[in-house]
């Protein structure tokens, strides 16, 4: 009798002390791993539950790259992996990927858009193999992925978009819908980008946002007539920095006091993607996986903002870039190649 007393005095105390230790001294870390231009990013809540969304390229490379930040964070598996879309620099890298760490949860948009189906269906097919290691979940635009100690909101998923405002969202009008312009549709606009599930998470007053590749005249359905996604801290720049992604209307509603971009030397930033995200009112600092080539000192990052600089694949050290935030809505970058941090106070 007297044991089973003590138990539940034991069980109590933990209970008590639990949630106070993981919401005073945790942070959410984020590692955005160079791929070089494609997406990968790591996300461990608190609580020891990962989320990594998107493998980055096909080959061991970037999945060593991932595995090797895995590694830095103490995991020893995957709770969610998000799979924006099938394409080969988001999806590529999940057969080499869940090699080296299991994965509890696949997460995508459902079946690929049949358009792109030649490109893409070995693509699809290596990654639907791989997924029978784990459980399936696709995801519709307004579920959860149910990580504890975050919310993690799908925003977007197979050209469908919530309805209904976010949690601690305004939802009020836009007032930058009125200058938005349409961009032609292409055969890369829409197709698999346009598909691509966009997430956004919150811990404590710290919020992020990635939405893959998500293309120009979709993302204005986010944020138009009303702006459902409400204000974030840091922002992943969608697809890349390239021009057929991030209009005003979404990047300059969101707010973000940081912005980080998965470019490669090649690929990406474009300048007007650059222009749109500098302009953004509230901005801090820009932070990039790589020094763009085309585009020069101009509109580079100063060098310690910077993680490569690399021009070629062959000989990459693909450093990353690390965040760490706190539920106060404070946030550390880091930049993995020079040590480089610097912290942005909670707002
Ligand atoms: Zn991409
Ligand atoms: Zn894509």
């Amino acid at each position: 009798m007297r044991t089973r007393w003590l138990w539940l005095f034991l069980l109590g105390a933990v209970g008590l002390a639990w949630p106070a230790a993981t919401q005073d001294g945790g942070t959410l870390d984020i590692y955005f791993v160079d791929v070089e231009g494609g997406a990968a990013t790591l996300m461990i809540a608190p609580s020891g539950e990962s989320m990594l969304v998107d493998t980055g390229h096909p080959g061991t490379v970037d999945a060593e790259r991932i595995a090797a930040a895995a590694a830095d964070a103490g995991l020893e598996r995957i709770d969610y992996l998000v799979t924006t879309h099938y394409h080969l620099d988001h999806v590529g890298g999940a057969p080499e990927v869940a090699a080296r760490l299991p994965v509890r949860n696949f997460v995508d948009h459902g079946l690929p858009t049949t358009t792109e189906l030649d490109s893409n269906q070995p693509l699809y097919d290596a990654y639907v193999e791989t997924r029978k290691s784990g459980r399936h979940l696709p995801v519709k635009a307004g579920d959860t992925i149910p990580i504890a100690g975050l919310d993690v909101w799908v925003v977007s998923s197979g050209e469908q978009y919530i309805t209904s405002p976010l949690e601690g969202a305004a939802g009020e009008p836009n007032p930058l819908c009125g200058s938005f312009e349409r961009k032609e549709e292409t055969y890369i606009s829409g197709g698999e980008n346009g598909r691509s599930v966009g997430v956004v998470v919150r811990f404590g007053d710290f919020r992020t946002i990635a939405l893959g590749d998500l293309t120009w005249n979709r993302e204005y359905e986010l944020v138009c007539p009303n702006n459902l996604l409400g204000t974030v801290d840091l922002y992943l720049t969608t697809h890349h920095g390239l021009s057929m992604s991030g209009p005003p209307a979404i990047v300059h509603a969101l707010r973000p006091r940081v912005a980080v971009m998965n470019n490669g030397p090649t690929k990406g930033g474009h300048r007007e993607a650059w222009q749109t995200v500098r302009s953004s009112p509230g901005l801090e600092d820009f932070w990039q996986g790589h020094y763009t080539v085309e585009v020069g000192d101009e509109f580079n990052a100063p060098e310690q903002f910077i993680a490569n600089f690399d021009e070629s694949r062959e000989g990459c050290t693909a450093h990353w870039i690390k965040v760490s935030a706190a539920a106060d809505g404070s946030f550390t970058v880091t930049n993995g190649r020079n040590g480089f941090s610097k912290t942005y106070a909670g707002s």
